[in-house]
C-alpha cells in the first residue's frame, strides 16, 4: 500500500493538502471517493486550504513591497470561491457586470473592485459606476468617452486608468498571449500619454493611473521584468508632462507547475516588481486569477468505457471538452491521477483519454502511470482549478458541471448540477414580434402578458 506514492511526489511536496491516505486519493481529510458516491461524476473540487494559503503566500511576497492583489474572477468564479478570498481581504478583477454581480455578491466591497475588458457595454460601466467601483481599466480612445457619457449621465465620475499595450510578447501560448502590438487589449503605449492627457481634462473621469495585462500562464519572468519597466518608464515619462499618475496595475499571468514544469519562482516575481516600479511611489496592484486557484481544484471523472485502438487503449470518459475546455482551447495537458492508488507497479499501458463530446478535439492526451484500467474507474484531472468550471458549458446538452468544496473533514456543493429540464425551460418560445421600420422603436407585445417572466418581451432601443 506504501508503494504506489510516485503521483503525490510528481505533484510537488507544496501540496500537503492533496495525499493518498488507505489507498484513496484525499483533498484535505475527505476522500475523493467517498465524494463521488454522494456527488454523480463529472464534478470540480476544491481545497479551501490550498485556496487560502496560495493567497496568504502570495501576499506575504507582495503586501510588504506595497502591492494589493485583485484576483481574476474569470479564473474560477464561483461565489463560494471568490467569498474565501474576500474574507482574506483579497480585491477582485472582473471582465464583465456579471462578474461585478458574483463578486459583490461574494460580499467584496465594490471599493476593491477592478473593471477590465477590451468590451464593456455602457450598462456595464453604468453599472460599474453606481455601485463606487475602484476602477475602470479602459482600453480604448471610444472607451474613454463612452465612460465619461455614462458618468455625465449620471452626474457622477468615473475613477479610471489607461490599459496600455506595451509590446511585450508573453513568451506563453498564442492564445493566451495580451501584450503583443497586434493584440486586441490595451492601448498602444506610445499613445496613452496624450489620451491620458484627454481623458484627465474631462471633468467625468478622474483619471487614476496606468494598467497592464501581458498574458497568461507564464513561466519566464523576463516578460514581465520588460513590461513593467516599460510600464515605470511610461510613469516617468507622463509625470515629466505634468500629468498625475497615483496608480499602477500590473496585471497577472503568473504561471503555474505541472507535472515536468516547477512554477515559477514568486520571490523573484516579487523582486522584479519591486526592482521595476517600486520606486515610483504608486498604489501597486496585481490580479493573478490562475496562480491562486489553479493547483487549488481537480476534476474528477468515471471511466465509461475501454477501447482498443491501434496505437494502445483507450479510455472513454464520462468529462468533456464542454466541463474542461483548455486541452482543446490551448492544448494543455492536465495531469491526471487515479483516485484508488494504481493497482499494479508492472509497466501499465499508456491510455488516451478522450470525452464524449461529438468533437475530434475532445481528447485531453495519452497517459501513462494510471496502472491497469477498468471501466467504472474514478480519476481525478488536476490543476483544474482555474479555466476549469468557469469555463463549462453545456454543449451536447450536457448538464453543466457541479462544484464541490472541501474543508477540513467536510465538503459541500458549492454549484449543483445545471440539468437539461433547466435548460429547456429557458427554451419555451416567446411571441411572436414584429421588427418596428428604422428609428422606430419596438413596441412591446400588443397583448398583455399573462404567462410570466419567461416571455418577457425584448424592448429595443431604450436608453
Ligand atoms: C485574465 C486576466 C487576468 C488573470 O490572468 P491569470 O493568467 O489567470 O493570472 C488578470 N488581468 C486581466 C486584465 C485579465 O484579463
Amino acid at each position: 500500500m506504501t508503494k504506489h506514492t510516485e503521483s503525490p511526489n510528481r505533484l510537488g511536496k507544496d501540496r500537503d493538502w492533496l495525499v493518498y491516505q488507505a489507498g484513496g486519493l484525499h483533498i484535505e481529510d475527505v476522500c475523493l471517493s467517498a465524494v463521488a458516491r454522494a456527488v454523480p461524476t463529472p464534478f470540480y473540487c476544491y481545497s479551501a486550504d490550498a485556496i487560502r494559503s496560495a493567497y496568504k503566500y502570495l501576499a506575504s511576497a507582495v503586501n510588504p513591497i506595497g502591492v494589493s492583489i485583485c484576483f481574476a474572477v474569470k479564473a474560477n468564479s464561483n461565489i463560494a470561491v471568490l467569498g474565501l478570498l474576500a474574507e482574506l481581504g483579497c480585491g477582485m478583477d472582473i471582465v464583465s457586470g456579471g462578474e461585478l454581480e458574483r463578486a459583490l455578491a461574494a460580499g467584496v466591497p465594490a471599493s476593491k473592485i477592478i473593471f477590465s475588458g477590451v468590451g464593456k457595454t455602457r450598462a456595464e460601466i453604468a453599472r460599474a459606476v453606481e455601485v463606487g467601483i475602484h476602477q475602470i481599466n479602459v482600453e480604448s480612445a471610444a472607451e474613454i468617452t463612452a465612460v465619461a457619457e455614462v458618468a455625465r449621465g449620471l452626474g457622477q465620475r468615473a475613477p479610471i486608468t489607461l490599459r496600455v499595450n506595451p509590446d511585450v510578447d508573453a513568451k506563453t501560448h498564442a492564445k493566451i498571449t495580451t501584450a503583443t502590438k497586434d493584440s486586441k487589449f490595451g492601448i498602444p503605449i506610445g499613445d496613452v500619454a496624450d489620451l491620458y492627457a484627454e481623458a484627465a481634462a474631462m471633468p467625468e473621469l478622474e483619471v487614476l493611473g496606468v494598467a497592464v495585462h501581458i498574458g497568461s500562464q507564464i513561466h519566464d519572468m523576463s516578460p514581465f521584468r520588460r513590461a513593467f519597466s516599460a510600464m515605470a518608464d511610461l510613469v516617468v515619462f507622463m509625470r515629466g508632462r505634468g500629468l498625475v499618475v497615483p496608480r499602477l496595475d500590473l496585471g497577472g499571468g503568473i504561471g503555474i507547475a505541472s507535472n515536468d514544469t516547477p512554477g515559477p519562482d514568486i520571490a523573484e516575481y516579487a523582486a522584479i516588481i519591486a526592482e521595476t516600479v517600486g520606486h515610483l511611489g504608486c498604489q501597486l496592484t496585481v490580479e493573478p486569477g490562475r496562480w491562486l486557484v489553479g493547483r487549488a481544484g481537480l476534476l474528477v471523472t468515471e471511466v465509461l468505457y475501454l477501447k482498443e485502438m491501434q496505437s494502445g487503449p483507450m479510455a472513454i470518459l464520462d468529462v468533456g471538452m464542454n466541463d474542461l475546455m483548455r486541452p482543446a482551447l490551448y492544448d494543455a495537458q492536465h495531469p491526471v491521477l487515479t483516485l484508488h492508488e494504481p493497482r499494479t507497479d508492472r509497466a501499465a499501458p499508456h491510455y488516451s483519454l478522450v470525452g464524449p463530446i461529438c468533437e475530434s478535439s475532445d481528447q485531453f492526451g495519452t497517459y501513462d502511470r494510471l496502472g491497469e484500467m477498468r471501466a467504472g474507474d474514478l480519476l481525478a484531472f488536476d490543476c483544474a482549478g482555474a479555466y476549469g468550471a468557469s469555463m463549462a458549458s453545456t454543449y451536447n446538452s450536457r448538464d453543466l458541471v457541479a462544484e464541490v468544496l472541501v474543508e477540513g473533514s467536510r465538503f459541500r456543493t458549492i454549484r449543483r448540477r445545471q440539468d437539461i429540464s433547466e435548460m429547456l425551460r429557458l427554451e419555451q418560445a416567446g411571441r411572436w414580434q414584429f421588427p418596428a421600420p428604422e428609428g422606430q422603436e419596438a413596441t412591446r407585445s400588443a397583448q398583455p402578458v399573462s404567462d410570466g417572466a419567461l416571455r418577457t418581451p425584448v424592448t429595443i432601443g431604450t436608453s
